[in-house]
């Protein structure tokens, strides 16, 4: 700390006496900018005053690379890209996203698990029927032939990939969406036979 200099009565700039120097005005210079010193986890510069030995534990997680391979079994190929699920019942919606990477075998498993679910539960609602249901569709679609381009993978010792179960055709569940084609195709037909006057 700074002790305080001594009272002394403060000439006038414009007298033409001498003026001291500020006392303060080297401190800020002198002493280290406690702000200056680098945030923890990032590399300090070498040597200098802000200076701090890198510390991993601190790191922030987006220091690191993603970790690679799949995330469910941890086989190296993997392709980075969620599969999704949506329900709509009423005014009730959920948005459901896992997040990959996943390889072949775990996201095939997944994407069929996530559409049949989208394809039974997620037409029940306006704005899912129209926007998000078929949304969820064809990025599942899309996430289908991406972790179809993979290789067959080899999962990291002592895990398992997920069993990819029946394709999606299979799957009764995913016949309800049937229900709502039907009625979209049987408005689709009156309001083509409204416009064109044939009844
Ligand atoms: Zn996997």
């Amino acid at each position: 700390m700074t002790t305080p200099p001594p009272q002394q009565p403060i000439p006038s700039p414009y007298s033409g006496a001498p003026v001291p120097p500020n006392p303060y005005a080297g401190t800020a210079a002198q002493q280290p900018n406690p702000y200056a010193q680098p945030a923890p986890g990032f590399p300090a510069p070498q040597g200098g005053p802000g200076a701090m030995p890198y510390d991993p534990a601190y790191a922030p997680p987006y220091a690191h690379a993603p970790a690679p391979g799949c995330r469910n079994c941890g086989a190296p190929e993997a392709a980075n890209f969620a599969v999704r699920a949506h329900v709509g019942v009423l005014i009730m919606m959920r948005f459901h996203t896992l997040n990959g990477p996943f390889c072949r075998q775990c996201g095939r498993a997944l994407v069929r698990i996530m559409t049949t679910k989208t394809m039974c539960q997620g037409w029940w609602s306006p704005f899912s029927l129209v926007i998000f249901t078929p949304f969820t569709l064809i990025w599942n679609l899309i996430a289908a032939m991406k972790f179809a381009k993979l290789p067959h993978p080899n999962p990291a010792p002592g895990r398992q990939p997920l069993e990819e179960g029946p394709p999606v055709h299979a799957r009764p569940l995913a016949y309800v969406a049937i229900i709502p084609l039907l009625w979209f195709t049987w408005v689709a037909v009156n309001i083509y036979l409204d416009a064109s006057g044939r009844r």
